[in-house]
């Protein structure tokens, strides 16, 4: 299908981007790689008045130390950016992110598509999302206003529904905090499609035993969802399968997933075991 008739424009700077859009009123939308919004207009799932591309505005695609410890990735940094990131001091904290960029789509619509877009787009199981909800990113968002910085455990609202108002553009999103010991473990049944279920997880270990740990499930909830029952039952344990098994059968038993044409709940509860298992493994590999 084709997309319903629409105005296209450009924009050349993040001010004439938000100026444009406030013109245009609440129907117009921002268009960056186009990877998820020209398929669902083709789809006629969205038919927005105008589109105001902002792919050609210069300096949004960068992966950056920021603030010491931390990172931030412009608005328009492709995925591949991401899974071609080299920099060792960047990898030290972050490798988790270049890891799952091979989860995102296909090589093209990693390509094409943008970090901050997804974000934008806010699907509960696509990945960056996820780590976003799990490493307490910071969403930088400019407006008719001025800057603003959303925590992620603010920005995710629904569905394909954000705090971000119909008049802003996302210029960067901050990972403050370094996440050595993180892993993302999702399943799909074709390579490139969005994840049934995904686990993203962080562990702290101290003496073979878990300090503390971080679990978001992707795929069984309208956002990406944090299970401090999952949590709760990794502090203080003793790391191994015995663990990690039980953490995934809490998170299973406490979740309340959705049933559709990818697989019943029951199917989501029993993936969602074995991903965030499979997750912490592979975090606690990384661990030592
Ligand atoms: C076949 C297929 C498989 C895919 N599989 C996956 C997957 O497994 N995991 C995954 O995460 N994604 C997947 N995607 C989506 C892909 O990652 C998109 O690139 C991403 O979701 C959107 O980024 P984009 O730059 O293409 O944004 P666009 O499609 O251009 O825009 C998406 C939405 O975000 C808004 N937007 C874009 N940029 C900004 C901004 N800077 N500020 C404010 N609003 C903005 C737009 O107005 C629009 O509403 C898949 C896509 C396809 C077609």
């Amino acid at each position: 299908m084709k997309p319903a008739a629409f105005e296209y424009r450009r924009a050349t700077a993040v001010e004439d981007a938000v100026d444009q859009l406030t013109e245009l009123g609440d129907e117009a939308k921002l268009l960056a790689g186009g990877q998820s919004l020209v398929p669902m207009m083709n789809f006629r799932l969205v038919r927005p008045s105008a589109l105001v591309d902002v792919a050609g505005i210069p300096d949004l695609q960068y992966l950056e130390p920021h603030d010491g410890r931390g990172l931030k990735i412009g608005a328009l940094t492709p995925h591949r950016w991401v899974e071609e990131m080299e920099d060792p001091e960047l990898l030290e904290g972050f490798s988790v992110l270049k890891r799952a960029a091979r989860w995102v789509g296909h090589y093209p619509i990693r390509t094409l598509g943008t970090f901050g877009g997804s974000i934008a787009h806010g699907d509960p199981s696509a990945e960056w999302c996820m780590l976003a909800a799990l490493l307490n990113a910071e969403v930088v968002a400019v407006g008719p206003g001025g800057e603003r910085v959303v925590l992620a455990s603010d920005f995710f609202h629904g569905f394909f529904m954000t705090a971000l108002e119909p008049d802003e553009m996302i210029v960067e999103v901050r990972f403050p905090q370094p996440a050595p010991n993180a892993a993302l473990q999702e399943f799909a049944r074709r390579a490139g499609d969005y994840a049934i279920v995904a686990a993203a997880v962080t562990l702290d270990i101290d003496d073979g035993k878990c300090r503390s740990a971080r679990v978001v499930l992707g795929g069984v909830a309208d956002i990406p969802l944090r299970v401090s029952e999952a949590e709760q039952v990794l502090e203080g344990a003793e790391v191994g399968r015995e663990a990690f098994e039980e953490a995934g059968r809490e998170a299973a038993k406490v979740i309340d997933p959705p049933s559709d044409v990818q697989g019943t709940a029951e199917y989501r509860r029993d993936l969602s075991a074995v991903m965030v298992r499979r997750a912490l493994e592979e975090a606690a590999g990384d661990a030592g």
